[in-house]
């Protein structure tokens, strides 16, 4: 894992303030060298934390050519699509990212309904199908019956 360039001897400690825009606190077990911590943002709630960890917060790709040459996502804190990280609905405060809508669970949500929906819609085709063909079926039996049985008074018996 790469660190911020600090020039040697010089303490420098950014921050990176996250917004919770969710109705659910958003959690982060954040791994550093051995010393683990939990970052809990509940909803409505914005909390600064050390930028070194924002790549564990949030995985971006930003697009351009020189971050995907080191690998796909941003290294570099450039805004971008929010593709994954530990919690990946925390918001940076100040900056333009995006949300994939693969994470978005409004958009997952969304999508949940339309799916429901059109599985409806399949089984009301499928069904009417099956009524049809119920139904001519008992319109050809009903036939066949009615040609079986000569109905008496007509015939003279
Ligand atoms: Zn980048």
């Amino acid at each position: 894992m790469d660190r911020q360039m600090v020039p040697a001897g010089v303490p420098e400690r950014r921050m990176t303030a996250w917004h919770n825009p969710t109705k659910r606190a958003q959690s982060v077990v954040i791994n550093d060298t051995g010393n683990a911590f939990a970052f809990v943002v509940q909803p409505g709630e914005t909390k600064e934390l050390d930028s070194r960890y924002d790549r564990a917060i949030n995985t971006r790709d930003c697009g351009r050519e020189d971050c995907h040459r080191t690998g796909w996502f941003c290294t570099r804190g450039h805004d971008g699509n929010v593709v994954g990280g530990g919690a990946p609905l925390l918001r940076r405060v100040g900056h333009s990212d995006t949300l994939d809508p693969s994470l978005d669970p409004d958009a997952q949500a969304r999508k949940s309904v339309e799916a429901e929906i059109d599985r409806e819609v399949e089984r009301e085709r499928i069904l009417a199908g099956a009524r049809a063909r119920r139904s001519a079926e008992l319109e050809e039996a009903n036939k066949l019956l009615a040609g079986d049985r000569p109905v008496r008074g007509k015939t003279g018996g």
